[in-house]
């Protein structure tokens, strides 16, 4: 029967350069579906509790899911998950473009690599031919160079690359993954593992089939999609103006990383919003493989800054990160300062991080600028940020021990600048203020992955009698400032969704509640491609699982729950704009981590599953 998949997994080993395909039964693809779910099922079955991210032995696996492939608006992502080279624990990211359906398209369905190639090296996947090829001639070959090389060696149609730049060569620990033109896999460092593994890129050429179990019905989801986008809310922002779009709206209620996160409002935050970018920047826009509302904005300037539109725009997190939160307040700037972030390929949300430490530990006197060949880095300066960014990106000065993350940097520079490095399990915190959101203070804490704003929906979501919340099993009430059992509820049961997003490789501005498609469109789409009728139970329980198998990982390499805590300065109250005086309440915040254990059927000595619940999953072959 045509399911939309092909019970095949392709298996790569760069040290003895092994290429099999390895079959995969139908139970597999029913329990674990796909995206992050595989990656963390080969982390779990085949690394150990003390396997370094950056040895061989370590494992990287690209997966798209049982659905990805068709046509179709928000389902063309794709996972990647490896031990993080950034925290020591699980790393998982996603990036649309194309990479997820060219690699169904290929007939495989997921690529799992392990080992360290002698030499820089490539991997070439169609469905008639696999191999890895020299890639000596893309050694410090900028993202774009390598990009447009690899397309004029391999034809550009129904081609997709995901590569590692410079950064990643150079083994810098918050390395991106950059796919194709816009998209990126930006968290946890996974771009440090490629080049670990002397592995510059994957090329994938989709040039076969896959068939659905009901490609018809499947044609449906994109009329559906257009319709409704007429009168969406959310998902019309993103089709005007990209994520920048709401740049404004968190920006003026107080809910942007400002100067090193000690702010949540900037007053010139019109400078960098959408409609700013739009008479400044931007040149356009891209979409992922399906997608009819191409929200990938891109941007190109001449003056001040010189940059042009071959890789993606800055996202709502760049415009902050690289933006406000260093007090450079100038969208041309921050055009810059992303495309070279991308050229490089670096997460510029840990690199916005690092370089406001960085910033603020000078400012306060605790950094000396003899660290940095006599030159003091300030906040508000472009060229600063740009000079700090090449450092990083090429292991040049104090960029070289920078590239080895917060914990490094803390060692080495002294104690006394702990309190400006704002991170959750050595990753930069994203832009949303867990000061502001009670339920963003609980994923930066607890998210296996280190602090993470796409694992769990944010308080709004929190509403009585509202269809949207209580679809998911969700009940009680609490307002957006709430920190009561409800909100704990809220957010533990909407990441067993968000996982399950990410198990799916669904987009989740398309597919998140109260976005384009319903729950029930969820079980179409399952229904349309695999030909299974899951119930949003059975649905829920797969996000779960994902979740579980993430956090047994860690706790197989020794976290626990006293890793699951916030910086200093998040219980600080903040001192001006909309949201004057918030900050994370301890007690209560405390009490908040005690219910969510609770709920997720976690130790809450440890914070860690408890047997029972990875019974319950079907998850006993872990223990
Ligand atoms: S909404 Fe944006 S990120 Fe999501 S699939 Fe469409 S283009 Fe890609």
């Amino acid at each position: 029967m045509a399911n939309g998949y092909h019970g095949v997994i392709l298996r790569i080993d760069l040290t003895t350069r092994e290429i099999r395909k390895e079959a995969v039964a139908n139970a597999f693809y029913r329990t674990y579906m796909g995206g992050g779910a595989v990656g963390a099922y080969y982390l779990l079955k085949e690394t150990t509790g003390t396997t370094d991210p950056m040895d061989p032995a370590n494992i990287i696996t690209i997966a798209p899911s049982v659905t990805t492939g068709p046509a179709v608006t928000g389902v063309s992502r794709c996972s990647v998950v490896s031990l993080s080279p950034l925290t020591g624990a699980v790393g998982e990211g996603q990036a649309g473009g194309s990479i997820g359906p060219m690699i169904k398209r290929a007939g495989i369905d997921a690529i799992v690599i392990t080992g360290r190639s002698a030499k820089p090296c490539y991997l070439y996947v169609s469905s008639e031919n696999i191999e890895l090829r020299d890639a000596s001639m893309l050694q410090g070959q900028s993202v774009s160079e390598t990009f447009d090389r690899l397309s004029d060696e391999l034809g550009n149609t129904k081609l997709s690359i995901i590569q590692c730049g410079p950064a990643g060569e150079k083994q810098v620990r918050f390395a991106s993954l950059m796919v194709d033109r816009n998209n990126v896999v930006g968290r946890t460092g996974l771009g440090a593992v490629f080049g670990s593994k002397n592995l510059r890129a994957v090329a994938v050429r989709g040039d076969g089939n896959i068939d659905f179990a009901n490609p018809e019905q499947l044609k449906s989801f994109n009329k559906l999609a257009k319709e409704r986008l007429e009168t969406a809310g959310f998902p019309g922002i993103l089709k005007k103006s990209g994520t920048p779009g709401v740049f404004a709206i968190q920006a003026k209620n107080g809910n942007t990383a400002t100067h090193n996160f000690s702010r949540s409002y900037h007053q010139d935050y019109i400078q960098l919003d959408a409609e700013t970018i739009e008479k400044t920047i931007s040149s356009g826009k891209a979409t992922c493989f399906g997608c009819i509302v191409a929200c990938r904005k891109r941007v190109s300037a001449t003056t001040p800054y010189q940059f042009n539109d071959k890789l993606g725009g800055p996202e709502f997190e760049t415009l902050s990160l690289l933006g406000s939160n260093l007090d450079i307040m100038n969208a041309a700037a921050v055009g810059k300062a992303n495309e070279m972030c991308n050229e490089f390929g670096l997460d510029t949300i840990t690199t916005g991080a690092m370089a406001s430490y960085v910033m603020e530990s000078m400012e306060k006197g605790v950094l000396l600028a003899e660290q940095n060949g006599g030159k003091t880095l300030h906040f508000g300066s472009p060229e600063d940020l740009f000079d700090l960014i090449r450092k990083i990106a090429t292991r040049t000065g104090i960029g070289d021990i920078l590239a080895d993350g917060f914990k490094h940097a803390i060692n080495t520079f002294g104690k006394a600048t702990e309190h400006y490095a704002i991170h959750a399990k050595g990753q930069g915190l994203p832009a949303h203020m867990a000061q502001v959101k009670p339920s963003q203070a609980l994923m930066y804490a607890t998210c296996p992955i280190g602090g993470d704003h796409m694992s769990a929906e944010h308080d709004w979501f929190l509403n009585e009698n509202d269809d949207l919340c209580r679809g998911l099993g969700i009940f009680g009430s609490g307002d957006a400032a709430s920190t009561n059992l409800a909100k704990a509820r809220m957010t533990a049961y909407s990441q067993h969704y968000y996982s399950l997003l990410d198990t799916l490789t669904l987009c989740m501005f398309m597919w998140g509640p109260g976005s384009l498609f319903s729950y029930r469109d969820l079980e179409d789409l399952l229904l349309y491609t695999t030909g299974w009728q899951c119930t949003l139970w059975e649905l829920m329980k797969v996000g779960e699982r994902k979740t579980n198998m993430m956090k047994q990982i860690n706790a197989k390499r020794g976290f626990s729950r006293t890793d699951d805590v916030l910086p200093e300065r998040l219980y600080q109250p903040l001192p001006d704009g909309p949201a004057k005086g918030k900050c994370v309440d301890r007690e209560r915040f405390a009490e908040m981590l005690g219910h969510y254990y609770n709920l997720m059927g976690w130790d809450p000595e440890t914070g860690n599953p408890s047997a029972g619940k990875l019974v319950e999953l079907g998850l006993d072959w872990v223990l």
